[in-house]
């Protein structure tokens, strides 16, 4: 899945909810991050002369790796970087690249990185993915 393209989202959004109600807790965490997204500023306001920002992820096991670009639509995206875990049982794994994301956008950094341990369990033990994102932003001079 994409998230950045508001079509698929919408897509995903309605599948989610026919789907049985094991799906229901996961329909609730999509649209509880959502209702975040909307509810935070707008990025164009927190970093005025942004003018692009793209993100590689890569969301890392002990087995291997799922990477995914991000790019980050700045007319209308909110200042808000959040991440879902990759793995889908997952229980309350996500990873909020908000302030390391907004801290180095505010320093017109053009290329950091960063790295986020899942704070999410899987059954009785700890989710132990690791999520790496790349991260290349322009801005007006
Ligand atoms: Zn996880």
């Amino acid at each position: 899945m994409e998230p950045a393209a508001p079509a698929l989202e919408g897509g995903y959004v309605v599948s989610v909810l026919m789907n049985s109600r094991k799906n229901s807790v996961q329909a609730q965490r999509f649209a509880e991050r959502r209702r975040r997204e909307d509810d935070a500023p707008r990025l164009q306001d927190q970093v005025p002369g942004l003018v692009s920002l793209k993100l590689d992820i890569e969301d890392r096991t002990s087995v291997g790796g799922n990477t995914h670009t991000r790019h980050v639509v700045i007319d209308r995206a909110p200042a808000l970087f959040l991440v879902a875990c990759g793995d889908s049982r997952c229980v309350d794994g996500e990873h909020d690249l908000t302030s390391t994301v907004m801290r180095a956008l505010r320093a017109h950094e053009t290329s950091f990185h960063g790295e986020d341990e899942c704070r999410g369990s899987l059954g009785p033990s700890s989710c132990l993915r690791v999520l790496r994102f790349d991260a290349v932003a322009e801005y007006r001079t």
